[in-house]
């Protein structure tokens, strides 16, 4: 993904050692104590995302984490578990089906949602009489993606969704997301099953105080420590609870941090974003009976499934290749399991070579142009590749990875044959980076890495109000790699952002023509030709998108703005309210039709329309800045001020905001008050977009 942002790469931790002798040892040794198979008992499973296993205190790591750490104590810590995707949505759909991401079908986050009716882990326990809740932190898995299926209750609250100038994500903290959990465990009489999604150790790293000045310097750390002690809660609640709860802790994938050369995660498959962090525990008010274990058994997230199915003696389907990892199920011997992992998104949005691999027992083969074996056992950093000096166990893994028959990643759901028409109608070819028959070792993502680097310090430098640097390290990334999408969507973006319509306009026709296109640049392209005064033309590009079930609320968005630009204002109000049938909580939705109001005249139901974005955002500038001007208009200055000045202080770009405050506060005869703001915005306003407004603030200034 490329929404990351500030925070340089942090050093890694040092990886856990793990001796050779350390194998012999393994959760199937006779002297297990037994796990406590029964129907009557809660089940409880956290995700946490973009963990890396060795960031834990029970794994070695630096982080503080005595929440996770007496879980482990209690239960069996796997220390050789694995995922089969290195991205949230991908990941997080095998962890809840049991399946391979070539079955379940998500392959990526753009583009790509569960096939509807594919059963989970919550269908198969809703079927046993649970009640089922899952509580998500981040955008990736909000439920339009067809996670949801099997859930009571899907609560994906996140606020703001989408990307903002500053290249995050939505996302709500872990305390938050913990607390409507336990709202909703606490309501239940019955036995339940609670998934909780925390999505903090996602870039950018940005803890919260103590953990903030606590880790100073390695800030992913203090998030993961934020994240251990605002899971406390959850584990004290279920653990006094009248049931016992089975719980199970994992990561979806884990951060380059970077080793490898790689920052966060997604584009190669190494130990540090593969490997992840597996707690399997049972918490009840005795703790008597509790042994804690280490397990170096090859455990997957195809099991989790099939474990937490065994420990409410429920019935596991045939049809699911994972195994029960609990205490006395019978364990094959380590060289016999093998898995499937994959990193696709390289190959989909960069045209770069596709990823596959297989794990087998402890060795792990990397199929890529320059093709990667390693011996995790002697050689858990992965430094030395093995492929040319062990011919016979290349060819073993190889056939283990054919084995599982993966198929290529099918179509992005967005694209359709006529969406493909309507844009050869407007010059442009659709469609995704173009595959191709052979891939060399130009093409092989570690190879690339220079690249990913590069995107990073285009975002830092815009972070850091370094543009001309920004966009001049994205057009090098478009000479280096044309086909490359990514390099025509942040430049476009920066050019835009900076006041420069026109250029952003013609990058992503450059990019279209290039055929370097990601589906997400379609709704860019639209919603700049309807801010750049070509509505009609967006509004043909952008109706085909939202022609679909779960259109992309940005498109649904930008065409309802393209409409209301065209003057069209029921069909624009229409495209708004259909947002937020699809999202209650979307708060651009909220925004638009606020403006929208306000262009209309009723000032009412654009007061209550913002104020809804206010609450459910209360870092929305857009609302703070529209509840202004309608404060103004029905004479209440002061307030309007107010509002003006918490719009420039949450969002400093907001130069609409601050030409308001200036030109209110100097009419309303303070002058002095005006002045730092006037001189803000000739000094920070894009002239390309402000150019007379700037003039009329230079002339106040010099009066
Ligand atoms: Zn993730």
């Amino acid at each position: 993904m490329v929404f990351r942002s500030k925070g340089a790469a942090v050093a890694a931790a040092a990886a856990v050692a793990l001796g050779a002798g350390a194998w012999a040892w393994s959760a199937r040794s006779g002297s297990a104590p037994a796990f406590d198979r029964r129907a009557d008992q809660n089940v409880l499973l956290v995700t946490i995302d973009t963990l890396r296993a060795d960031a834990l205190g029970s794994y070695g790591g630096p982080a503080r984490t005595p929440n996770l750490d007496a879980l482990a104590a209690r239960g069996t810590r796997f220390d050789f578990a694995h995922a089969h995707a290195v991205l949230t949505r991908p990941s997080h759909a095998s962890i809840l089906t049991g399946l391979y991401p070539y079955e379940h079908g998500v392959r990526d986050h753009s583009g790509y949602r569960m096939k509807p009716g594919t059963p989970t882990v919550a269908t198969m326990l809703k079927r046993s009489g649970f009640a089922t809740g899952a509580f998500v932190g981040g955008v990736p898995l909000e439920r339009r993606f067809g996670l949801d299926e099997g859930f009571d209750v899907y609560d994906d609250r996140f606020g703001r969704t989408g990307n903002a100038s500053d290249f995050t994500m939505a996302e709500r903290p872990a305390g938050e997301v913990v607390e409507v959990a336990l709202k909703w465990i606490g309501a239940q009489q019955g036995r339940w099953f609670a998934w909780v999604h925390v999505f903090d150790p996602h870039a950018p790293y940005t803890p919260p105080p103590p953990f903030d000045t606590e880790y100073a310097g390695r800030a992913y750390y203090g998030e993961v420590a934020y994240v251990d002690s605002a899971l406390g809660p959850l584990f004290k609640a279920a653990g006094s609870a009248a049931r016992p709860t089975v719980v199970v802790v994992t990561a979806d994938h884990g951060e380059g941090l970077g080793d490898h050369g790689e920052l966060t995660h997604g584009l190669l498959a190494y130990e540090t974003t593969l490997r992840v962090p597996l707690i399997i525990g049972r918490l009840t008010p005795d703790t008597t009976h509790d042994v804690g274990r280490v397990s170096h058994f090859p455990a997957r997230h195809v099991d989790i499934v099939p474990t937490l199915l065994d420990a409410v003696s429920a019935d596991v389907p045939s049809t699911l290749h994972g195994r029960s990892l609990l205490p006395g199920a019978p364990l094959p011997p380590d060289g016999d399991v093998s898995s499937y992992f994959e990193a696709m998104s390289a190959m989909l949005n960069r045209g770069w070579a596709p990823l596959q691999g297989a794990l087998s027992g402890h060795e792990k083969y990397i199929d890529l142009p320059t093709p990667e074996l390693y011996d995790l056992a002697e050689d858990p950093r992965e430094e030395t590749n093995l492929v040319d000096r062990r011919a016979d166990r290349r060819r073993v893994l190889e056939a283990r990875l054919q084995d599982f028959h993966a198929a290529p990643p099918g179509e992005r759901f967005t694209e359709s044959p006529e969406m493909a028409a309507r844009l050869q109608a407007l010059g442009y070819t659709s469609g995704s980076a173009p595959r191709k028959t052979k891939y060399t070792e130009d093409d092989d993502p570690k190879n690339l890495m220079a690249l990913d680097q590069w995107i990073q310090q285009g975002i830092e430098a815009w972070q850091h109000g370094r543009h001309d640097e920004a966009l001049q390290i994205y057009r090098r990334i478009i000479d280096r790699r044309p086909s490359m999408a990514i390099g025509y969507r942040n430049l476009a973006f920066l050019q835009w952002q900076n006041g420069q319509a026109r250029d952003a306009i013609r990058t992503l026709e450059r990019a279209f023509r290039a055929g370097a296109v990601e589906p997400a640049m379609t709704t860019q392209l639209g919603s700049y030709l309807a801010d750049a005064g070509r509505p009609a033309d967006a509004i043909a590009l952008l109706e085909p998108l939202v022609a679909v079930e779960h259109p992309d609320p940005d498109a649904v968005n930008a065409l309802g703005i393209a409409y209301a630009r065209a003057n069209q204002p029921e069909r624009a109000a229409a495209a708004f309210k259909r947002a937020l049938d699809d999202n209650p909580a979307n708060v651009q939705a909220l925004e638009n039709i606020g403006t929208l109001e306000m262009q209309r005249g009723d000032l009412p139901a654009a007061q209550r329309a913002l104020e809804q974005a206010a609450a459910i955002d209360p870092r929305s500038a857009r609302a703070h800045n529209g509840l202004g001007v309608i404060a103004m208009k029905t004479g209440r200055p002061d307030e309007a001020f107010t509002q003006w000045k918490r719009a420039v202080e949450l969002s400093p770009n907001d130069f609409d905001a601050l030409f308001n405050l200036s030109m209110e506060l100097d009419a309303a005869g303070r002058h002095e008050e005006a002045r730092p703001y006037l001189e803000r915005f000739t000094r920070e306003a894009p002239p390309a977009q402000y150019a007379p407004d700037i003039a009329r603030a230079r002339r106040l200034l010099q009066r």
